[in-house]
Parts: C-alpha cells; structure tokens; sequence
C-alpha cells in the first residue's frame, strides 16, 4: 500500500462540496449550540413561571360577567394544563429524542470513518490499476518490438545467420537463403564453413577469428561459395553477444552480396584506365605498368623494350573521310597491335593516333624489332571500311631498358624520338633509339628556341630563284626563297627550319613576312621596269590559317604590286584537307587574278579528276624526277607524262631543279614551258636578281 502521507491527511478532512468548500458536519452536536432539548426545558419553565404568575395577578381580578368568567376559567384550565402536559408527555419524550440523537451522532461518526476507509481503500485500489495498466502497456510494448524484430529478421534482404557459441547455426532468415541458396533446414546446426571459398588463405579466418574472439567484432569483404558453387563477394559483420556474465552464447552474422557494387566498380576502374575507343589501357595504367616492369627488370637483371607508335595517314583520314572512319581506323589499328603483341605486353593507346607498347622480360634485345616488323607487316594489308580500302601505315620508334635509359620518362621520350626519326626517313618504317638520334632530336629541340628568337629578332633573308621560260630563254619570274641568317652567320635552309616552324606555328609570322618583302620587291623590279612575277611558297599551316585572305589582300594593297604578278607555290597534301574550303580559297584568289601552280608534282596523291577541279595555272615537276633525266627511263616516262598531261588540262609545266644541259634538252623536247635550277641560277638575293635583270640574262643552251 502506498497511500501518500499527504492523501491520508485529505481523507481525514471533511470531504470538500463541488465548489471547493468544506461541508458542514451535520451530525455533530456542540455543547455551546441551543439544542432542542434546551429550548424545550428553557420555554417550559418560562411557561410554568409566567402561569404562576398570572394565577397570582388574577386571583384579585373582578370578573363582572358570566361569560367573562367561563373563558377566564378555560384560560385558567390550559394555563395548568400546560405544566401537567409538559410534566407528563415532553419530558418522556425529550427522553427519547435525546437517545436518538445520540445514536445518529454515533451513526454519522461510523458513516464518517467508513467513507474514509472505502477512501482509502478506493485510492489503493486506483494505484493498483495505474501499476496494471504500466505493467500491461510494458508488456505490449515488448511484444511489439519482438515482433518488429522479428520481422525485420524475416524481411531483411540482407543473410542473417544465428550460430550457437561453438558456431552452429541455429537460425537463419529468407535473405541468407536468398544469398546462398540453402534453405533454412539444409543449414540448421551445421558450421557456416559450408560456405567457405578457397579465395582467402587459413591466415585470413585466423585473423578474423582473432580479431572476433577480442573485440567480439568482425566486419570485412570476404569472398563465399554458394550452394550452386559459384563465387561471389559479400560484406560480412559478425557480433558475439555476450550473456550477463560475459560469456558469449550466440554469433549473429549480417552479409549482403555485394557482386553488383564490385561490378560496377570494376567497371569504373576499367573505364578510368582504359580508352573508351579502343579498350586498350590509357596513359595512366601504361604509366603505372612501366614503373612496376621497370622496378622488376632491375630486380632480375632482365632487359624491357618499348615501342613508341604514331599512324602516318590518320589526320588525312579522319580530315577527308570524317571522325566516324577515322575511329574505326584507329580500332583497326589496335587490334592489330594487339594480335601482333605477346600476351604479356602492354599494348596502350597513349592519345590521338599515338601507340606504345611495353615488352617485359625480353629474351634478345632484338624482339622489339621483330615486332617492329610483324606490325608493319600486318599493317600492309589494307583494311575495308565503309567501303574505303585503307592502307595503315604507322613509324616506329624502338628502346630499350636498361640500356637506353632506367626510368620511364628517359625511355618513353627516346622512344618517342626515336619514332620521330622514323617518319622523318620517310614513315611506314621503325628506328631504333641511338645516341645519333638522342643528338639530332635535340638539336631540332634547340632549333625551335633559337626559332622562336629568330622571329622576334627578324633573322631571315629572302633569296630570290629565277624561272626561265624554254620558248626565248628569258627570265619569266622569280621564286621568294626564305633563309635563316643566325646571328653568327651560319645561313641555314628552310628545308632545316621551315618543318619545325610548321610544327611550331611560326611558320605563320615567318610566311607573311616572306609575303610582305617578296611583294615589296617585285614592286621596286615593276618601278625599274621589270614587270616580272614573283612565286611565294605556302605552307598547310599558311594555306589553312583564318584570315589569310585578307593577309595577302594587305600585302598587295600595301606593296602595291598587282595581283597578277604574284603567284602561289601550293602542294598537293594541303589540298586533302577540308577540300571544299580549300577549293573556295584557291578560286577567290584565283579570281583577284592571282596565279596558283602546284609545288614538288609528282610526290602527292592527285588524281587527274581532282586537278581538273582546282582553278591552277601551273604544275612543278619535283625536283626527283628531273634528277634522273634523260637516262632514268621511269624519270624520263613520267616528265613526259606530266608535261603532256599538263599541256591537255591547258596548264604550264615548270621543271624544277635542272642542273644539266642534258636535263633542260630533254625538257624542251617534250615541250615543257618553264625551267627553274641550278643550271641559269641558283636562288640569289635581290641585288643579284636586280643585276640579271639589268643585263637581260638569258639562258645558254
Ligand atoms: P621548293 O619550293 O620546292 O623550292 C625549290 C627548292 O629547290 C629550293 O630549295 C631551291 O633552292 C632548290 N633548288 C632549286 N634549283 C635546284 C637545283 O638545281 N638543284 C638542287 N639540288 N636544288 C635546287 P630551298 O630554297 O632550300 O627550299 C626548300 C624548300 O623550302 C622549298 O622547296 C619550299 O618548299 C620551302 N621554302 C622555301 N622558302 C619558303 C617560304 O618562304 N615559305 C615556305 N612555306 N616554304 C619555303
Ligand atoms: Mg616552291
Ligand atoms: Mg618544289
């Protein structure tokens, strides 16, 4: 019982009316009230007092009538009437009424200390159900939980097992039979080692169960079998539950199969080093794997070679016949790098169109030769695609460890320059690195910077070569020959600098100052008199330059030199690229009335059919073919060929190079119009040119 102290008191209190007050206690008599009884007693004796006294005052009243007397005797009679009723009926009864109320004063004190006991007792019984209806909330509580537990155990997706201490299952729920295969009944009180792979080595359970046993906690990546054999990897976390004691009881195990997250991120791993085009490992893993062959070549005294591989025609391809040929090309291409490699190298696409492959463990340091030539072999055949037959044509560079250098960027770069020297001994061929090469590599490097001065310093000269036309042997115009005048006097040859200055870009301030003074020149010969035309030499780098029209445009409005006078040296390959822009700019110049002849003729591709589209006045037979006239009959066949075929288009043929009497006789049999060469003059500076002009120079035959 646990009624409050303060409880007690209120119930020993007169209970309190609705409005909060105490009630009066009806039933208690106080001995300072007028009870009834009192008041009886008290107006008796003064009744009796008061007759006694009025009996005394009449017994001496006259009476004087007859009927006067009768009432005066009748009030005389109650007047005595009085005592002897109060005398012989109030006071038995007062007697009894006292009794009464007695007995309902004690009635009432008893009603008072039941009601305070029914109280007492009600209270007791409140706090009895209050404690219930906690016990019972509790209780359900419980069972809510239980059963919430319960249902996430059932409804999980992830494999829950519960083993016993010694590790035999004693329960598991739908998810671990989702995972593994096993039912419930195929498992219950067998050791979860039915799942074991061989994937982990005994030390790998040892530490679990270690790291279990100590901080009663395992959680990791562990690779299982399922019933049907197969592999997967799941995440696994084991608890040991501990009784009040401490004594483990149970081992409750949580996995989910996580072969889907490992997939995908294989998948990303495989996207971040591989290349999306050709699946081959990118720069990043070819990095990685050089390091690691390279660390291990160290080891074992082993020799590693590398293969550094750029394509030929891969910008002409994916220029003229658009990105979607030019992707396929380049898979083409890594396939066969692929099929030509040994499983144990590493074939990589680097970017663009540039390859390499890694060779560890090499037997003979001439096995990346060997494969060298099987991959120019296998690139011979031309492959279809889109209906195009395509010839791949690569130049290799070849080094090797440790020979040639002992970390990656030393050998990727002599690879590297080594590839260079290929495609500069005319492409489709494979070099290996050589200390010639590392100097001549490097000096194209110090070629570049000292270029780059040069045209801040303006180095060059323009050198001026005549053409002689055969019909009168005079002088018909000049080619502009550029120069470079290094500070200590060395005059080095544009066929030196003018590629690096293609591959630098600053061919283009190069070119328009050659343009600028060439223009200005021929003017100052048109002032003296000699309205002779000028040939000016354009790069592809020049010729696919934005604003190049208005470039030349300036520099004819500035000379002053009319447009007729100037004419363009193009060849053949700038023509592949963007080919209708190309043909656009060709006719606009050609409309301004500025000539246009194609340069070194005979060692491109055009076609006839492509020729006849181009708005051109002239072709330059190469200088190769004028080399072996009139003896080299293949020589002699094709100028024959080219003059007369130029002469059917209506176009002029120039030779270039003649250095013979022999050469510039055949020439003029097989009616080519123009000769330029050695044989009526080297390229000289303008004050020579001027001379010639002034003594009317002309051809000796
Ligand atoms: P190219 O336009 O074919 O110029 C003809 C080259 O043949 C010139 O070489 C010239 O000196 C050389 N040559 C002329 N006659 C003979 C000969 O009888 N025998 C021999 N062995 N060679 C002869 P150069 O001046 O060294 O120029 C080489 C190439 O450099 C030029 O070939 C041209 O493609 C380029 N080039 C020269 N100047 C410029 C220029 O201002 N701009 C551009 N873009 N290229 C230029
Ligand atoms: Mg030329
Ligand atoms: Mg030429």
């Amino acid at each position: 019982m646990f009624v409050h102290e303060e409880e007690a008191m209120r119930l020993s209190q007169p209970p309190m009316n609705n409005s909060g007050f105490k009630k009066e206690n009806t039933s208690r008599i106080s001995s300072d009230s007028l009870s009834p009884v009192r008041l009886l007693n008290i107006v008796g004796v003064t009744v009796f007092l008061a007759e006694a006294s009025i009996m005394l005052a009449l017994s001496d009243i006259h009476i004087p009538h007859p009927y006067m007397e009768a009432a005066f005797d009748g009030i005389m009679l109650t007047i005595f009437l009085v005592p002897v009723f109060y005398l012989a009926l109030y006071r038995p009864m007062r007697a009894v009424m006292a009794e009464r109320m007695r007995s309902e004063e004690e009635l009432q004190k008893a009603y008072a200390e039941l009601e305070l006991r029914v109280r007492a007792r009600t209270q007791d019984l409140c706090s009895a159900n209050e404690r219930l209806t906690l016990e019972i909330e509790n209780r359900m509580k419980n069972e809510e939980q239980l059963s919430f537990a319960a249902s996430v155990f059932m409804n999980t997706i992830e494999g829950i097992a519960i083993t016993d201490e010694s590790g035999n299952i004693q329960r598991v729920n739908p998810g671990f039979t989702t995972i593994t295969g096993y039912s419930a009944g195929e498992v219950l009180g067998r050791n979860p080692r039915i799942l074991k792979s061989s994937h982990h080595p005994p030390e790998f359970y040892r530490a679990m169960w270690d790291t279990l046993l100590k901080d009663g906690q395992w959680k990791g990546e562990i690779w299982n079998r399922r019933k049907n054999g197969e592999l997967y990897p799941e995440w696994l976390s084991i608890t040991a539950i501990r009784n009040a004691n401490g004594r483990t009881t149970n081992y409750v195990s949580v996995f989910h199969d996580i072969t889907d997250i490992k997939s995908s991120e294989e998948k990303l791993a495989h996207q971040a080093y591989h290349d999306a085009l050709t699946g081959l490992p990118n720069r990043q893993l070819f990095n990685d794997r050089l390091k690691k062959a390279l660390a291990h070549t160290q080891r074992h005294d082993e020799h590693l070679g590398l293969l550094f591989l750029d394509l030929d025609n891969f910008k002409n391809i994916n220029d003229t016949l658009g990105h979607k040929v030019g992707d396929i090309y380049l898979q083409r291409a890594a396939a066969l790098l692929r099929d030509c490699s040994r499983d144990e190298d590493t074939v990589t696409r680097l970017g663009g169109d540039e390859f390499t492959i890694m060779m560890p463990s090499i037997r003979a340091v001439d096995d990346p030769v060997r494969l060298a030539v099987r991959i120019l072999e296998s690139f011979s055949n031309p492959v279809l695609i889109e209906g195009h037959e395509l010839n791949i044509g690569a130049s290799i560079g070849i080094t090797i460890a440790p020979d040639d250098g002992v970390d990656a960027e030393t050998l990727i770069k002599n690879a590297d320059m080594a590839m260079y020297r290929a495609k500069e001994t005319g492409k489709n061929n494979y070099q290996v690195f050589t200390r010639e090469i590392n100097e001549k590599v490097h000096r194209t490097i110090q070629m570049e910077n000292d270029l780059r001065k040069a045209v801040e310093r303006y180095e060059f000269i323009v050198l001026y070569q005549p053409k002689v036309r055969l019909s009168d042997g005079k002088l018909d115009s000049v080619e502009a020959l550029v120069r470079w005048v290094r500070p200590e006097g060395e005059i080095v040859s544009p066929a030196d600098f003018i590629p690096i200055a293609e591959s630098t870009g600053l061919v283009l301030p190069i070119g328009e100052w050659v343009l600028r003074t060439a223009c200005r020149q021929a003017r100052k010969w048109h002032d003296e008199g000699y309205p002779i035309g000028v040939s000016v030499n354009l790069s592809p780098r020049q010729f696919a330059q934005d604003n190049l029209f208005g470039m030349i445009a300036d520099a004819l409005a500035e000379s002053g030199l009319p447009p007729e006078a100037l004419e363009f040296e193009i060849t053949e390959g700038m023509l592949l690229k963007r080919q209708d822009h190309a043909i656009d700019l060709l006719r606009k110049l050609r409309s301004c009335g500025i000539k246009l002849s194609i340069d070194d003729f005979g060692t491109g591709y055009s076609s006839l059919a492509y020729l006849k589209q181009l708005p051109i006045n002239s072709l330059k037979l190469d200088r190769i073919f004028v080399q072996g006239l009139p003896s080299n009959a293949d020589d002699a066949t094709i100028t024959f060929a080219v003059v007369s075929m130029a002469t059917s288009l209506g176009l002029a043929t120039v030779a270039e190079g003649v250095e013979t009497a022999e050469q510039l006789a055949f020439l003029d049999k097989v009616g080519c119009e123009y000769i330029q060469g050695y044989y009526f003059s080297r390229p000289v500076s303008s004050e020579t040119l001027t001379g010639y002009l002034r003594e009317g120079k002309r051809l000796v035959r």
